[in-house]
């Protein structure tokens, strides 16, 4: 952070080195060689905070590559990164500990219909490391002439008054001690100013939601949030040859819905191969539960020892663990601007899941945010002398583009569920766009006195957990994580929900500290932000700490 490189005063500034703003760097560099392309990216290196399922539909990555890198398919990154095609592709049902039911052939059936749950198939996509495909995109963009720039957190988006285009965005300050005060190393954030913007920070990007609001953008209803954990379990050659190379499970029903008896929360587990003799398994659970003692870590364990599961992981170590949130409002919660319905305005865009580019009936959004990115970058192109327009222009090639028909053809499915849960929600979607737009409420506000039942006896090992994401932050910052009102979490929380922060939160940030609650281990954080959008209260705001902060995933 500390060269001496002209780099606050850019053409085209991209915020997040994901597959979405990366797709946009290469794209841009390929069309533009000449121009000047920042990323920034607040990980310590590419790649680090990315975590995802991750199944690849990869059509719109060779569209990127095929213009980018002659040849890339012989590279060593392309063979390792995309050394599993899936030829085995299952959606389980789970009844109880023991029971499964694969139910591929319903949704082969309803494809068959043209019924929108037939989008549930990965049979010829990939099994991806969105670490790995990340790191692979940044070392292009960078080969290309893009500066990367890492362990750059932004923490402000500064817009012109009276046009409302962006002039720049604000770096964090460095150096400050637990009070605030500066230290010895103080360095206060930088501004870059920038032509172009791309937030591209992913799902619920601080800078983003900052946008939004001082835009003036809207979500014609909430985003809908899922939380997703996930280890990675290395097993034995012969578990792993059982599993097999090019397999993925999602599996739906126990231990977070069980028809009619309950519990009953969106979401299911997945069990994908990895690398060689590693399974990687997670639960993603929709951020609309009611129970205020659930953890999505108590359904891991619980997922990982379902008989169908456990024969595959039993006896595995885990080497690698995260948590992150995933968007799932769909195209009602995409974030537009009221007049000219823009994704972004004038010379601001927003893309891939920081948009909320998730098709929920695919679960897949990885090749949206690589579409998004190249779209981005085109609108960019054709605007050269009038960077004013480069977010209509961005939108009108959205709309026309095939993420707007995935997003159209899901925009019910989600909100369905959220309205009348997944036992009448997920029949009911199949009626898809003839349905109306339901209200749904924030996730927060779904919380009620309600136990999850199943909960296992042992506390989950968050510590562990932690470790194994590598999380860490210098120590002596100020919290980035603020509670706005302790006297609600004493007077209100604690007596009707018992404080559910300190036991959701996977990195096991919130504990009580002589009589208070407080997030006492910060450095721990893994950036899901769950914390942020879980709150019965909504009293949690989570802010961006220092550059090269947080987790450090390297397979996930
Ligand atoms: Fe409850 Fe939120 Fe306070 Fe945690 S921060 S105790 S969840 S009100
Ligand atoms: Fe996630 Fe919040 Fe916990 Fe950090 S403190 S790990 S953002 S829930």
């Amino acid at each position: 952070m500390s060269d001496n490189r002209k780099y606050n005063d850019v053409q085209v500034l991209i915020v997040g080195a994901g597959p979405a703003g990366l797709a946009a760097a290469i794209q841009l560099k390929v069309q533009k060689p000449d121009m000047q392309v920042c990323v920034i990216e607040k990980g310590p290196a590419p790649g680090n905070h990315n975590l995802s399922g991750a199944v690849l539909e990869a059509q719109p990555m060779h569209i990127l590559l095929d213009s980018a890198v002659p040849g890339w398919q012989q590279s060593d990154e392309a063979k390792d990164v995309l050394a599993r095609k899936i030829d085995k592709d299952e959606v389980m049902f789970f009844l109880g500990k023991t029971l499964s039911f694969n139910i591929i052939s319903i949704i082969k059936l309803a494809k068959r219909l043209g019924l929108a749950f037939g989008q549930m198939i990965h049979h010829g996509d990939y099994v991806v490391s969105i670490s790995k495909l990340t790191k692979w995109l940044a070392l292009i963009a960078k080969k290309l002439g893009a500066e990367i720039l890492t362990g750059f957190a932004a923490e402000d988006i500064i817009l012109d008054e009276s046009s409302g285009a962006v002039k720049a965005v604000k770096l964090v300050d460095q150096g400050l001690d637990k009070e605030g005060h500066k230290q010895p190393n103080y360095v206060e954030g930088e501004i870059i100013k920038a032509d172009f913007i791309m937030l591209a920070e992913g799902c619920d990007g601080l800078l983003t939601e900052k946008f939004i609001e001082k835009a003036g953008l809207k979500r014609q209803s909430p985003q809908l949030y899922s939380v997703g954990v996930k280890e990675i379990i290395k097993v034995s050659s012969d578990q792993y040859a059982k599993f097999g190379d090019g397999r993925v499970i999602h599996a739906m029903g126990y231990p977070i819905w069980t028809p009619a008896v309950g519990p009953g929360m969106f979401g299911g587990g997945i069990a994908y191969p990895v690398a060689e003799d590693h399974i990687a398994v997670g639960m993603i659970v929709g951020a609309d539960w009611k129970y205020c003692n659930f953890n999505p870590q108590d359904a891991l364990t619980l997922f990982k020892n379902h008989s169908f599961i456990k024969q595959f992981v039993d006896g595995g170590t885990v080497v690698e663990a995260g948590a992150k949130m995933i968007p799932e409002g769909g195209y009602y919660a995409v974030p537009r601007d009221p007049q000219t319905g823009a994704i972004g305005k004038a010379n601001c865009m927003v893309l891939g899941d920081a948009a909320g580019f998730v098709n929920m009936l695919k679960i897949k959004g990885l090749h949206n945010a690589i579409d998004s990115g190249m779209l981005a970058a085109k609108a960019v192109v054709e605007n050269l002398d009038k960077p004013k327009k480069a977010a209509t222009r961005y939108t009108e090639l959205v709309n026309a583009s095939n993420i707007d028909v995935e997003m159209k053809s899901a925009k019910n499915f989600r909100h369905a569920v959220a309205k009348f849960g997944p036992l009448q929600g997920m029949p009911l979607s199949v009626f898809g766009s003839l349905l109306p737009k339901f209200k749904v409420e924030k996730d927060f506000e779904a919380m009620t006195v309600a136990r999850y039942r199943l909960k296992p006896k042992q506390n989950f090992d968050k510590d562990t957990f932690t470790a194994m994401a590598a999380t860490e932050h210098r120590e002596e910052q100020p919290s980035h994580l603020q509670i706005l009102n302790t006297d609600i979490c004493e007077q209100k929380c604690a007596h009707k929900f018992d404080m559910p922060c300190i036991t959701f939160c996977p990195a096991g940030v919130y504990e009580m500290v002589h009589g208070q609650l407080k997030p006492a281990n910060p450095s721990n954080c893994l950036h899901c932000k769950t914390c942020q959008r879980k709150c019965p209260f909504d009293n949690i705001r989570w802010t961006v700490p220092e550059g090269a902060g947080g987790p450090r995933y390297r397979q996930m």
